[in-house]
């Protein structure tokens, strides 16, 4: 429903106990709308709306207001820095002698001790999603543990960000088709180092 269509059944509440039902559907269908068109005020305010009326939380309104939590934090960090830092992606894969160098562009909010959580984390995915099918395909890669052909790549990203010139160093070990044994085995790998240095992702 479009936002002009939910403000019509809003303002045509009758005051009745259905009515209160639709009125109630309305604010949260507004909120959504609001949402994607980008006001995340607006959103926030009719999702309150929806909230009295429901006399407390329930799902459909937490997840869209984690969704405009979210906006707001990326948001945020775009107006305090909306400046760009080069940077350099670095990634070591198992028994490779040189990292493969890739030079990208970090958000300047990001390069501190201390970026806020949630965007750090967001780009970090989104740089080893970026090149994770690139990397693949460069040349037949073989398992770090068997020596049969490689089908896919478990990744540990660490976060130098708040270096002079920022990095992102990421381990990576080609893994086979043998899920359960060699697969399994580097995940252990990564979470380890992940609880000591970043996060660990498979794309
Ligand atoms: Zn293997």
């Amino acid at each position: 429903m479009a936002a002009e269509d939910c403000r019509q059944v809003l303002a045509s509440d009758t005051g009745s106990e259905d009515s209160r039902k639709i009125t109630q559907k309305a604010h949260l269908r507004l909120a959504r709308s609001l949402h994607q068109l980008g006001d995340l005020e607006e959103a926030s305010s009719e999702l309150d709306e929806f909230r009295s009326l429901n006399r407390g939380p329930v799902d459909p309104e937490l997840s869209l207001r984690v969704q405009i939590l979210q906006d707001h934090a990326t948001r945020n960090l775009e107006a305090d820095a909306p400046y760009t830092r080069p940077m350099r992606y670095e990634v070591r894969v198992t028994g490779e002698l040189r990292p493969l160098i890739i030079d990208e562009e970090v958000s300047s909010a990001l390069c501190c001790v201390k970026p806020p959580e949630i965007p750090a984390e967001i780009f970090l995915m989104h740089v080893v999603n970026k090149y994770h099918d690139r990397i693949m395909q460069l040349r037949p890669w073989t398992c770090w543990s068997c020596s049969s052909k490689a089908v896919n790549m478990i990744h540990t990203p660490a976060s130098y960000l708040h270096l002079s010139v920022p990095m992102i160093i990421d381990y990576v070990r080609p893994v086979c088709a043998h899920g359960e044994r060699c697969g399994q085995q580097a995940r252990r790998f990564a979470e380890g180092m992940a609880r000591a240095a970043g996060t660990y992702y498979e794309t």
